[in-house]
């Protein structure tokens, strides 16, 4: 594929956009200032001073336009007056023989009615002129007012991107995952030749700052393809069907350039899902993200080798059709950085400042919990800047410390930060999630464990769902319950206290419990299918059903909590070791607990 770079068509009447604004302006203003000399001299008289006048014969003539009336005095000053044309007002002028002209209504001033007419299209041009202006960056400005239907994409020519994985520290898993689209962009031939499906769309997931447009850079970096980024907020405008055509123009671009990466930041602000939002404005955001989907499944077809890379902070409002097969169907998360990543970013930043030797960024990366890529990176920013103004040679732990408590102050990680106590508590709650996930036979197998703050909830234990759904067995569901209350079990047996963050855990349980009862035939109630809603069964069976879900559930605790209290120190170690690192993957877990990890299941 040629790498010529051809830059997205510029709309090229550009600059004659502010002259057109500034002619009708200069029109406007001179207008007044002709309206204004030719009036200087003119005295307003009030109605009744003007027939008391004309009374006293002091006037010679006047004219009259509708309620508007200009006059001579017999000593030949002017006037104006604003009258009401009644039989009286006529009599007087013709008892004191008042020289009279009438004017026909239609003649009045036209041309301050045609520049007020104006005025608001004006300024109308001239909002939209400087709205544009302002987020631009890239790309000749002014002329944008005559292009709101032009994509406001920003390209990058691959030979103009120098960013590669190597600049993306830590997001292993990330890393991990994108490279198939790098291979894929690489080599698309051999995946054709295979009959591989081939990636569409990436969704990556996560807080703001912590390098979702840097991997997706890197992405096209390593695969040294264009790159296109915009913003899903720059999608939509006030004028319906100004976003699609945007959408449908960033894509026309994507396709001559392919293969290409089409990155989408805040992707949430078109997709979210259909009919949410309040008031005006949806009409203009589905339309959009319908050409979005439409785009997508389009390119599917006919023309390969652009693959959309979205970022999100907010995976869960979006439209679930951004999420079918063939769209963005793989989400990626990118993940606050554990310690040891903390360390590699600071590593990364560091690169290019003079740092002193007593300076460890191993002890500052386990000082920075809840700190994102970017906060990382504005660290030791701040902390370069503060040895400059200190006049030191090089950046000093006290400068770093500084830097850290400004970034604290001023940012929303007092959230995000926790505590000794607060970390401990998250470590042991994850911990008895996992530990639990480990020890009962019939669960999923284990993933990872982590205690670093994502999305809204702390930390998560993930398992990975191991076959189809519906085989599931009555152990695996009460194993999954005991699993679920893994987390409330070990906060209460270490602290004898409980936090409000097990409420999703709880539901989770309870939700397993009832469908065990009243759907699956898994209680003492017998083998009977209850239906999901209340209609189907009596008041009295519902109060069977509640008891017996109660009775799983009460059930589910005590195993737990007997497992628990029996591998006390294996709690206890993989709390303490979560402490220090945060993230462990399943092999590590597995060496330090010695349990030998689960047989997967073999496809042979
Ligand atoms: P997001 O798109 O997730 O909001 P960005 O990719 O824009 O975050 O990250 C902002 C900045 O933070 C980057 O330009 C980089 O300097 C720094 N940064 C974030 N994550 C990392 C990382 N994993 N490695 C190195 N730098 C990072
Ligand atoms: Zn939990």
């Amino acid at each position: 594929m040629s790498k010529k770079f051809k830059r997205p068509p510029l709309p090229t009447k550009g600059p004659n956009a502010v002259w057109v604004l500034l002619f009708f302006l200069g029109l406007g203003v001179a207008y007044l200032f002709w309206y204004n000399s030719i009036n200087r001299d003119v005295e307003h008289v009030s109605y009744s001073k003007l027939l008391d006048q004309v009374a006293q014969d002091q006037i010679k003539s006047i004219a009259v336009q509708d309620y508007t009336a200009q006059g001579k005095y017999r000593d030949g000053r002017v006037f104006n007056a604003n009258v009401a044309p009644t039989e009286r007002f006529w009599s007087a002028l013709f008892d004191h023989k008042v020289d009279v002209e009438v004017f026909p209504p239609e003649k009045q001033s036209w041309g301050s009615m045609f520049f007020l007419a104006l005025l608001p299209l004006i300024f109308l041009m001239l909002f939209f002129y400087f709205r544009q202006n302002q987020g631009g960056g890239g790309g000749g400005g002014a002329g944008k007012i005559f292009s709101v239907g032009k994509s406001k994409a920003k390209l990058f020519a691959a030979n103009q991107i120098s960013i590669t994985f190597k600049d993306v520290a830590g997001v292993q898993d990330a890393k991990e995952d994108l490279k198939e689209i790098v291979d894929f962009l690489k080599n698309p031939a051999k995946f054709e030749r295979l009959g591989a499906k081939i990636p569409r769309g990436v969704l990556l997931s996560g807080a703001p700052g912590n390098g979702k447009t840097l991997l997706a850079k890197a992405v096209a970096g390593e695969a040294s393809c264009p790159f296109f980024s915009i913003s899903g907020s720059d999608f939509v405008e006030v004028f319906v069907g100004v976003g699609a055509s945007r959408v449908r123009d960033l894509f026309a671009q994507a396709r001559r350039q392919a293969p290409c990466i089409v990155f989408i930041d805040e992707i949430d602000a078109v997709g979210r899902h259909r009919g949410a939002g309040l008031g005006g404005g949806n009409d203009e955001r589905e339309q959009t993200l319908n050409q979005l989907l439409t785009e997508m499944d389009g390119f599917s077809t006919e023309h390969g080798n652009v693959i959309v890379l979205a970022a999100t902070n907010r995976p869960d409002v979006l439209d679930k059709a951004l999420l079918r097969p063939g769209r963005f169907d793989r989400i990626i998360e990118v993940p606050y950085p554990d310690v040891a990543s903390r360390k590699e970013i600071l590593h990364v930043h560091a690169r290019s400042v003079k740092l002193a030797e007593s300076v460890d960024l191993g002890k500052i990366a386990r000082g920075t919990p809840g700190f994102s890529g970017a906060d990382l990176a504005n660290l030791i920013n701040e902390a370069a800047l503060l040895a400059s103004k200190l006049d030191c040679e090089a950046i000093e732990i006290m400068h770093f410390e500084s830097a850290r408590d400004k970034i604290l102050v001023g940012g929303e990680h007092k959230t995000l930060m926790f505590t000794k106590e607060e970390k401990a508590m998250t470590a042991y709650h994850e911990a008895g999630h996992s530990l639990l996930n480990l020890l009962l036979p019939a669960t999923d197998p284990f993933h990872k464990v982590t205690i670093m703050p994502r999305g809204q909830t702390l930390g998560v234990s993930w398992s990975l769902p191991e076959g189809d759904k519906t085989s599931q067995t009555k152990t695996q569901f009460t194993s999954h319950i005991v699993v679920a209350l893994g987390g409330l079990l070990a906060e209460k047996l270490v602290f004898n206290e409980q936090t409000a963050g097990v409420s999703s855990d709880l539901q989770k349980a309870s939700a397993i419990a009832r469908k065990m009862v009243r759907n699956f035939g898994m209680s003492s109630l017998g083998p009977i299918n209850y239906g999901a809603t209340y209609d189907s069964f009596s008041g009295k069976t519902s109060e069977r059903i509640d008891a017996e879900v109660e009775k799983i559930i009460s059930d589910c605790y005590d195993q737990g909590n007997k497992l628990l209290v029996e591998n006390r120190d294996k709690l206890n170690l993989l709390a303490q070791t979560l402490i220090e690192k945060e993230t462990l993957h399943a092999a590590e877990v597995y060496e330090l607990l010695g349990i030998p990890p689960r047989e997967t299941h073999s496809l042979q």
